[in-house]
């Protein structure tokens, strides 16, 4: 499990147009993937070494990182070496959750600069973070898409299942996207009986993470078998079956998966 929080030396703020001379904390972006520097740092330098270094497309500030300002940076192209969040995570785990922030703001920002209902250039409200039609009025805040992932339970064993679309191949717990006008607990219901064909019961929160891939919320629970015989959607779901302790091997704890099957090996 991350122990980790966002805010341990990171502190919410944005202003659009700020910038300073002091020395900053730059999470500079390349096609999502974050810049670290020779030391697998993030670089803490001024504007105008930033700029020399690279080209600059955008640059917003977005709250202060470890006393100093922070700013999440989009680049033209760069011939640097950039990381996947994934691989930032075993190197510094907490530059993956605020990287994690700093992608999601600059991806909302990149996509929202013009008005989806009236096509009027947005602009950014003073007080607020949120992206404001100055014609029809229509708001765009940064998106966050729920999800849900759940750990179900009979007897001593888990079930898991092989999704068809995950690029690792490997058994996993089931996890789904939240519909509109549904609660988490019924999204939880709806993701296992659609997907296995089972009944739940016992459906309880486990913990929550965000997921900037691209920017999801995953919210875990752990629940227990009720009814039913395991049948699978052959679409999503390829094959799932109850796995006892021994057959499961751990994994890295990057996400909230891996915390619900530790959960469940150390039970
Ligand atoms: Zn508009």
């Amino acid at each position: 499990m991350i122990k980790k929080s966002l805010y341990d030396n990171y502190s919410i703020d944005f202003k659009e147009n700020y910038r300073t001379e002091e020395d900053s904390y730059y999470f500079i972006f390349y096609n999502r993937e974050l810049y670290l520097n020779e030391n697998n740092e993030l670089p803490l330098i001024n504007e105008e070494e930033l700029n020399k270094k690279f080209n600059v497309n955008f640059s917003l500030y977005i709250g202060t990182f470890k006393n100093k300002p922070a700013f999440v940076v989009d680049i033209i192209e760069s011939s640097e070496k950039f990381y996947n969040l994934t691989d930032v995570f075993p190197i510094d785990d907490e530059l993956f959750l605020i990287g994690g922030r700093a992608v999601q703001i600059l991806d909302w920002y990149k996509n929202h600069q013009y008005c989806g209902v009236c096509g009027t250039h947005n602009v950014m409200d003073d007080d607020l973070m949120m992206l404001k039609c100055p014609k029809c009025g229509h708001i765009n805040f940064t998106r966050i898409a729920p999800a849900i992932i759940v750990a179900i339970r009979k007897d001593d064993k888990l079930l898991m299942a092989y999704h068809s679309y995950y690029k690792i191949k490997q058994y996993t717990i089931l996890a789904g996207f939240v519909e509109a006008g549904e609660t988490l607990e019924e999204a939880v219901h709806r993701e296992v009986k659609e997907e296995v064909g089972i009944n739940i019961k016992n459906v309880k929160y486990f913990a929550s993470q965000s997921w900037p891939f691209p920017n999801s919320l995953m919210v875990g629970f752990t629940a227990e078998y009720d009814r039913g015989k395991i049948k699978v959607d052959n679409f999503e779901i390829l094959k799932a079956r109850w796995f006892s302790k021994d057959e499961i091997e751990r994994r890295s704890n990057i996400s909230i998966s891996s915390w619900l099957i530790d959960d469940f090996l150390d039970s």
